[in-house]
């Protein structure tokens, strides 16, 4: 098992306003990763612009930033082993119709401009750092421990 690590994860508007963030958390909870923050925001555009700046040249970027700030996002912090990789597995594709079944985008997703979620990038490194810094403060990330922690790694 790798090391331990936080990533960011977000429940999109169009995941929250489909009634799907207890779906969400619940999926990472039984997988074993631990949440260490957690809040409910409507993003400033200029977050959002940041956020996405990798893409500030695409053709959709506008539209992403109108959709990521069109209403409420649940963003969290998840720590575990490989806890970006993980995540991204549970994730799936970036468009819903290439995830397999089992992931949560090609479970609970159709379109690409409508994919439920976004978590930090394992192929981009520092991003799962970048963008924690970027939506919390330090001092809204939590330090506890799992009882279950004992079972869940070696
Ligand atoms: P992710 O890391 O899997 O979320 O994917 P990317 O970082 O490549 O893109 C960020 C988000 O932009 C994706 O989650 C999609 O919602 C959206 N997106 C990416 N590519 C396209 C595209 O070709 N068209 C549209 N409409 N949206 C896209
Ligand atoms: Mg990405």
């Amino acid at each position: 098992m790798s090391e331990r690590e936080r990533t960011f994860v977000m429940v999109k508007p169009d995941g929250v306003k489909r009634g799907l963030i207890g779906e969400i958390v619940s999926r990472f909870e039984e997988r074993g990763l631990k949440l260490v923050a957690g809040k409910f925001i409507e993003i400033p555009r200029d977050l959002a612009e940041e956020h996405y700046g990798e893409h500030e040249d695409k053709p959709f970027f506008e539209g992403l930033v109108d959709f990521i700030t069109s209403g409420p996002v649940f963003a969290m912090v998840w720590e575990g082993g490989d806890a970006t990789r993980q995540v991204r597995h549970m994730v799936g594709e970036t468009d819903p119709a290439e995830s397999p079944a089992g992931t949560i985008r090609g479970d609970l997703g159709l379109d690409l401009g409508r994919n439920v979620i976004h978590a930090s990038d394992h192929e981009d490194p520092g991003s799962n750092e970048r963008e924690i810094e970027l939506f919390f403060d330090e001092a809204e990330l939590i330090d506890y421990e799992r009882p279950d922690e004992a079972l869940l790694y070696e």
